[in-house]
């Protein structure tokens, strides 16, 4: 781990964490990514370290971890484990999606609840931050055999979360789908229509608007933003994007709606490049009806398109870079090669996919770096607008939620480029998120109390 600005106390901090969270490997990343920025903060408020707020900080309120059996179709049991992790509701509910995939564990939880505090305080809206999900691999399972697991996984978390408690969303391989089931599950235990209890609702039974676009949109503008900051548009730019999953689906069609020629898409099987620029709607028609593969795509496009297995995506040269995948898949050696090729900006799509190499690489080469809690925060913040529209029993239109999720990028990106320059760090969104989120949850915990 990368020194801290010379801080002994934040680094006797640092040591003293990793050893109370032994093997999080991922969880030891996200604190050292945030820890190694605050050293400025917490020598100009003496206070929050009198408060012991790092130490609190980093340790979650509340971790659930719950058994799920299930049965397949051929009558099967399997057990599969479940998670939540309430990390810090100092500013709201804790609010945070729900992961399913194979290689979830408590680190990998723990990691992306800890990023999502900063996050949510980012947005400027009542939300805390938790995450949460399984080891569950929905890939390959029938619709029923979803619906038995995560009925299964709601029997148990039920219990644990409320709209004024903790309100869970969707994240990889956690879709409208698995939403719907989940949100049938804990309306049948409570009897209780709450629709504040879930986000990421089908928008004929509570949903927002712009929800399954937000994070991806998101992405896209707050791209725009760090462009906009220097003097340039997207207008004619290439852009690569990994994944194809709901973040990346979104941020393909914002960045094209924005006159960029999206180049790339990927799974965990291999890549796509397609030089006159990816179909979104047959994408789309491939991922979110049919549930296929990149490769699919490939064949079905024909003409230019090609499916890659060897290398990686970021070999592919391009102006602009959006991970949309997954943790640590943009290494210290795919900077180098984005940095060779030209790359101009780069926003994370998803949650830590930029190792701690591969951003001081990309910072080194003065390249635009937005770190996720800032460049993802769209998905979350629309979250918390449908928590709004719930409340308030109101459904707003697209415009009206797009135009309001525009706007709390653009504060975002200017938060983030307000409190970089305040600590001397101009154009460094890492500092200027970090710390801006971090101001906004200490102060709230400061106020109250030890807690
Ligand atoms: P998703 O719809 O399930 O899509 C995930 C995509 O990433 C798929 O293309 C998947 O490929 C690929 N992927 C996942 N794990 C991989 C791995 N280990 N190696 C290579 N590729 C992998 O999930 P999503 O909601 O788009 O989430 C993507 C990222 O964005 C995650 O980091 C998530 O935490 C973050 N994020 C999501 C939201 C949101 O609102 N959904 C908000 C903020 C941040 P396969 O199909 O082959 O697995």
């Amino acid at each position: 781990m990368s020194t801290f600005q010379g801080d002994e106390r934040i680094e006797a901090l640092h040591a003293q964490i990793l050893e109370r969270n032994p093997g999080e490997r991922e969880f030891h990343q996200a604190v050292g990514e945030v820890l190694e920025t605050l050293a400025p903060v917490l020598r100009q408020r003496p206070e929050f370290v009198e408060a012991r707020l790092i130490e609190r900080i980093c340790e979650p309120e509340r971790q659930i971890i719950f058994r799920v059996p299930w049965t397949d179709d051929a009558g099967d049991i399997h057990v599969n484990r479940g998670f939540r992790v309430e990390f810090n509701s100092a500013l709201g509910p804790y609010k945070g999606g729900l992961r399913f995939h194979p290689t979830v564990n408590l680190g990998i939880v723990k990691f992306l609840g800890f990023e999502q505090i900063f996050k949510n305080a980012l947005t400027g809206l009542s939300i805390g931050g938790g995450k949460g999900g399984s080891d569950f691999d929905p890939k390959g399972r029938s619709d029923a055999e979803v619906m038995r697991f995560c009925q299964s996984f709601m029997t148990e978390l039920y219990r644990h979360l409320g709209e004024h408690t903790d309100v869970p969303a969707g994240d990889i391989g956690v879709g409208g789908r698995e939403i719907g089931y989940l949100f049938g599950q804990y309306r049948r235990i409570t009897n209780r229509y709450e629709a504040g209890v879930l986000t990421g609702k089908g928008t004929a039974w509570g949903g927002s608007q712009v929800r399954t676009e937000a994070t991806g949109y998101g992405v896209v503008l707050f791209t725009a933003e760090m462009l906009r900051a220097r003097g340039r548009s997207l207008e004619g730019l290439r852009v690569a994007v990994s994944g194809s999953g709901n973040v990346a689906l979104y941020a393909i069609e914002k960045a094209q709606q924005l006159g960029a020629t999206v180049v790339t898409c990927s799974d965990s099987g291999g890549y796509v490049v397609d030089e006159k620029g990816i179909d979104l709607d047959l994408l789309k028609q491939i991922k979110e009806i049919e549930r296929g593969r990149v490769a699919d795509y490939a064949e079905r496009r024909g003409g230019d398109a090609r499916y890659v297995t060897t290398g990686g995506v970021w070999d592919v040269p391009c102006d602009v870079a959006l991970p949309c995948a997954t943790q640590n898949e943009l290494t210290g050696e795919d900077a180098a090669t984005l940095v060779r090729n030209g790359v101009i900006a780069v926003a994370e799509g998803a949650n830590m996919p930029t190792t701690p190499e591969g951003v001081r690489v990309l910072q080194e080469a003065g390249v635009a770096f937005g770190p996720g809690k800032a460049a993802n925060a769209g998905g979350v913040a629309t979250s918390a607008l449908e928590m709004q529209q719930n409340a308030a029993r109101e459904s707003w239109s697209f415009s009206r939620t797009e135009t309001r999720l525009a706007e709390v990028m653009r504060d975002i990106h200017d938060a983030c480029v307000q409190t970089a320059e305040r600590y001397g760090r101009p154009g460094d969104y890492v500092v200027g998120a970090n710390i801006a989120g971090f101001e906004r949850v200490a102060e709230a915990m400061l106020a109250q109390g030890v807690i």
